[in-house]
């Protein structure tokens, strides 16, 4: 392992016959930034904002998210990095959102949904968000987005937020604005969707519990969540062909970017970019120099 890290440091993921793809890490919180470093990522291709609202009996408040993002953000020195938007919901219960129990949380009140409710939420995280974008290369996206209007909203948010921001004179940039694909209705409409975004992220951990309806929490059920099923795939195709089409870049941060038995078809489908646990990084990049996509 050792020797494979001192060959591969610093070496593109670039393929036999010159096909680039990014490798991108996954975190989960600020204390993943040192393993994102040492095991060399590209950036961070999913920051699980969560914890920040998980790790607390209150709210995070705007400079709280603030400190956080600036901080990931310089460490990151340049790199991307891609936080998305909370992702709560009755199943990642946080006592003082008092939300309802529900019957089937997983099609429940959750992300999204939450953020485009309860704006004064969404917009506190958009402007810590938008500070810190200040301080080094960050892109944002949305997730479990399942309509055109959804997207729509939430930029008319981001616009109003920037306008505050210009109010206050507190700098920004205008940074990229990525939706995660991880619903069939999403993913059957990426081509509608691609025209308003900047980037796609596929999801197969959601994307798969949802096209074959099993629960992902679901032990009794493992057998049954096989994210190698073919509607699967198909659907990972489509929605890159879509992005391709309207010409943005396309990523997939579920558990099965890290797949290296499906590293030579996600190339062959041209996917841009590769979100994993900061471990995979290496083996997936030997993967890749090994690869010669015009021999598949
Ligand atoms: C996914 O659904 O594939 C994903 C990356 O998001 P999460 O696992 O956080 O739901
Ligand atoms: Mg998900």
């Amino acid at each position: 392992k050792k020797e494979l890290l001192k060959e591969l440091k610093d070496k593109e993921n670039i393929t036999i016959d010159g096909q680039r793809i990014d490798l991108f890490a996954n975190i989960g919180s600020t204390g993943d930034l040192a393993s994102v470093i040492q095991n060399d990522a590209g950036g961070i291709g999913l920051f699980r904002s969560e914890f920040l609202y998980l790790e607390k009996d209150h709210y995070p408040t705007e400079e709280e998210q603030f400190k956080a993002y600036k901080m990931v953000a310089e460490n990151m020195a340049g790199k991307k990095v891609i936080i998305r938007t909370l992702d709560i919901g009755a199943d990642k219960q946080v006592d003082y959102f008092n939300l309802e129990r529900e019957e089937n949380p997983a099609m429940g009140y959750r992300a999204i949904r939450i953020c485009l409710d309860r704006t004064e939420i969404f917009k506190t995280q958009l402007r810590a968000l938008l500070r810190a974008s200040a301080y080094g290369n960050l892109a944002v996206m949305y997730p479990m987005i399942i309509s055109l209007e959804e997207v729509l909203e939430v930029k008319k948010i981001v616009e109003e937020v920037k306008r505050e921001l210009d109010a206050e004179k507190l700098p920004y940039k205008n940074i990229e604005q990525g939706i995660m694909i991880e619903t069939p209705g999403a993913a059957l409409i990426s081509d509608i969707l691609a025209q308003e975004v900047d980037f796609f992220s596929i999801g197969t951990n959601d994307l798969t519990q949802y096209t074959l309806a099993i629960d992902r929490q679901n032990t009794k059920l493992e057998k049954h969540y096989d994210p190698h099923h073919p509607a699967i795939l198909r659907f990972i195709k489509m929605i890159a062909d879509n992005a391709h089409q309207a010409g943005i870049w396309v990523g997939i941060c579920g558990e099965l970017a890290a797949d290296s038995s499906l590293t030579e078809t996600f190339l062959k489908m041209k996917i841009d970019e590769l979100s994993v646990s900061p471990s995979y990084i290496y083996p997936l990049r030997k993967k890749i120099r090994e690869t010669d996509v015009s021999k598949l």
